[in-house]
């Protein structure tokens, strides 16, 4: 893992900053007589929060310590989406509540930190609007925090990251510092050349880029060696990993052949590229889970067209009869987008029907949010809001009552999940994942450190639309 002959940027310029910052933050802390803390926060997705997980890994390696309280933190990052609005109106709005922190304390530094803010409007907003934010740096910057608050604390520049190379290369090698002991984020390749013209994403992550199969090899066998139980590979179309001679049904033959008793996940698949090749993989091997995210976003094949999607109604239904048929008990998910531009009841409809064919395990059901600088958001959409919140509604209410008839199967049957949770939750439970990803919910008395981590055994006793309730059995 030393060998970072292939970074995007050097990693051993990021040294000569750390230095800098290193002592900077060691004498601050001598002089206050405490530790120096930091705090992120994470908006949206996977992805953002691994890459939280390297903020924190490189916060860390120089000198400060980890902390869930902002009100005490020294520096503070929000790592920001902008998949939709609300997304970008949340982060907006907690910035603004962090002002009489700065008010409070004069010394802490304040960042935001990637998909919103790689956006120049967005960025532009924060300069105008947010004027004690000390940085903003877009997701390609993701190494280089230490350059960064070289820049604030040794220079005192308060300095706008402007990113517009969001092509670069990967960077190996950054520090990480991960928010669990048992489950793990593997990125496998970052950005997106399918521009569905809803996303925003191709334009605040760049081109598609993969990393080395070495290096994602190595990550996996570490994690695996030091106790990690469950590792989800993640990428905006994991399908379109790598090259015409090694893809990633290739890698995953190479993961699932490394030893040890864990299991993969991944996410996300794009229908226009999933192959048949994946399907068998999945079914007959045992490291890979039981479980499949393949986002639908729409039952109509005229608003797939629009969408920029490259598939059809028809053609989506049979790839996803073909998954249930040839891996038994899999748990298929779905992300639905609804009041897309220009979509008509008759479109909706179709959404729902395929929707009542499919009975997926559970969907992410999204409002269109328009985003600037996509197709769609110049598309026309006469549909009021009013429209799209009743269709919503139908969809949920529908998808409801599939997920809870589905999860009443599993009643009276004995599940094998991951324990994944060390204290009781809120509930007065412990929680536990199966091989499709559900939450099972139950009781333990005793050391749940000795399960902790492990796959139990659960006989399911009761079930809702979203989880499970159970029975330890040994
Ligand atoms: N790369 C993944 C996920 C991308 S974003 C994929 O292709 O599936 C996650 C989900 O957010 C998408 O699947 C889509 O359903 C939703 N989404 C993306 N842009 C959106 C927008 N402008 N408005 C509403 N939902 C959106
Ligand atoms: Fe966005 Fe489409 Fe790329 Fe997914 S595949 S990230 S929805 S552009």
């Amino acid at each position: 893992m030393n060998d970072i002959k292939n970074c995007g940027i050097s990693l051993s310029e990021q040294e000569k900053y750390a230095e800098k910052v290193r002592s900077l933050i060691k004498e601050k802390q001598e002089k206050s007589g405490r530790k120096l803390l930091c705090y992120i926060t994470t908006f949206g997705c996977q992805q953002n929060e691994a890459d939280s997980e390297r903020l924190m890994g490189q916060a860390v390696s120089l000198g400060y310590e980890k902390t869930d309280d902002p009100e005490s933190a020294d520096l503070i990052i929000y790592n920001t989406c902008a998949v939709r609005e609300h997304a970008e109106l949340r982060a907006l709005s907690r910035t603004g509540a962090l002002k009489h922190l700065k008010e409070k304390n004069k010394d802490l530094i304040i960042g935001l930190w990637g998909c919103m803010v790689t956006q120049n409007h967005r960025m532009n907003d924060v300069k105008m609007s947010y004027p004690y934010v000390d940085f903003v740096a877009g997701t390609n910057m993701l190494p280089r925090l230490a350059e960064i608050l070289c820049d604030v604390m040794v220079n005192d520049r308060r300095r706008y990251y402007v990113t517009e190379d969001v092509t670069s290369e990967i960077t190996e090698g950054v520090p990480v510092l991960r928010e669990n002991d048992i489950k793990a984020y593997v990125s496998i390749m970052y950005g997106c050349n399918n521009f569905c013209t809803y996303c925003v994403v191709p334009y605040v992550r760049g081109r598609e880029r993969s990393r080395k199969k070495e290096f994602i090899i190595e990550e996996v066998k570490e994690l695996v060696n030091s106790g990690y139980r469950e590792i989800t590979l993640l990428g905006q179309n994991v399908n379109s990993y790598g090259d015409k001679e090694y893809g990633f049904v290739d890698l995953l033959k190479d993961l699932c052949a490394i030893n040890g008793d864990f299991t993969l996940r991944f996410m996300t698949s794009h229908p226009k590229d999933a192959s048949d090749e994946l399907i068998d993989l999945i079914a007959e091997n045992k490291k890979l889970a039981k479980q499949f995210h393949l986002p639908m976003q729409s039952g109509s094949t005229e608003i797939l067209r629009r969408m920029n999607r490259k598939y059809t109604a028809e053609k989506y239904i049979a790839l996803a009869e073909k998954i249930k048929e040839k891996i038994p008990g899999v748990s298929l998910t779905t992300d639905i987008i609804v009041g897309f531009p220009g979509e008509t009841e008759e479109d909706f409809l179709e959404t729902y029907k395929a929707v009542e064919k499919l009975r997926f395990d559970s969907i992410f059901s999204f409002i269109y949010s328009p985003r600037k600088g996509t197709p769609a958001a110049q598309m026309e959409d006469p549909a009021t809001k009013e429209e799209k919140t009743d269709r919503m509604s139908r969809l949920i209410a529908l998808q409801t009552e599939i997920s809870a008839e589905i999860n009443k199967c599993f009643v009276g049957k004995t599940v094998s999940a991951l324990c994944d949770t060390r204290k009781r939750l809120e509930n007065g439970l412990y929680a536990a994942k199966t091989t499709g990803n559900k939450t099972v919910f139950f009781d333990f008395n005793g050391d749940i450190n000795s399960v902790y981590g492990k796959n139990i055994d659960i006989k399911i006793t009761r079930s809702t639309a979203a989880q499970l309730y159970g029975e330890y059995e040994k």
